[in-house]
């Protein structure tokens, strides 16, 4: 199981360092996350060093996320609330700090303050047609 002693989440998984792990299984581990952007955020990481969610194999990333809907439960269940922002900052760029592929599950009140600010903008013509056979040419070899 590729493991990297640099990185945090892989000394979490291998205990390293300590972590108030809530959830264990053949493919991953959660824990909360050590500064909560609200009370109960969790953090679900696959036991294998992937820096970036974009590496991972398909079939591994799919029996991963397979705990996802269990642990949205859980997390409403917990902190008595009714929904949950789950998140992948998937590059710096994103806003990844910790390079190991991590799902933030991070449980929502009613103003909570928390949110994003990001302005939904529109295609210009031909734009939209121009992007669509971009993706789908780039997917045939990606
Ligand atoms: P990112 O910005 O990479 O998506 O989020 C990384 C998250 O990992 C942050 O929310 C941060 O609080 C959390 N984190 C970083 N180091 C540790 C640690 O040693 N233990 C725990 N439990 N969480 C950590
Ligand atoms: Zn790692």
């Amino acid at each position: 199981m590729a493991r990297s002693t640099e990185c945090v989440f892989c000394r979490i998984v291998s205990v390293e360092i300590p972590a108030s792990v809530l959830y264990e299984n053949e493919q991953g581990i959660a824990f909360l996350d050590v500064n909560p952007l609200s009370d109960g955020h969790i953090l679900f990481v696959p036991r294998d060093h992937y820096e970036r969610l974009c590496e991972m194999p398909g079939d591994l990333l799919s029996r991963f996320v397979t705990a996802l809907p269990r642990l949205g439960r859980a997390v409403m269940a917990v902190t008595g609330t009714d929904g949950y922002n789950l998140l992948v900052n998937d590059g710096a760029v994103a806003g990844q700090v910790v390079p190991h592929v991590h799902f933030h599950l991070i449980p929502r009140r009613p103003v909570d303050g928390l949110g994003y600010r990001w302005n939904a903008g529109k295609y210009s013509e031909g734009r939209a047609d121009e992007l669509a056979a971009a993706y789908q040419d780039a997917l045939h070899h990606l």
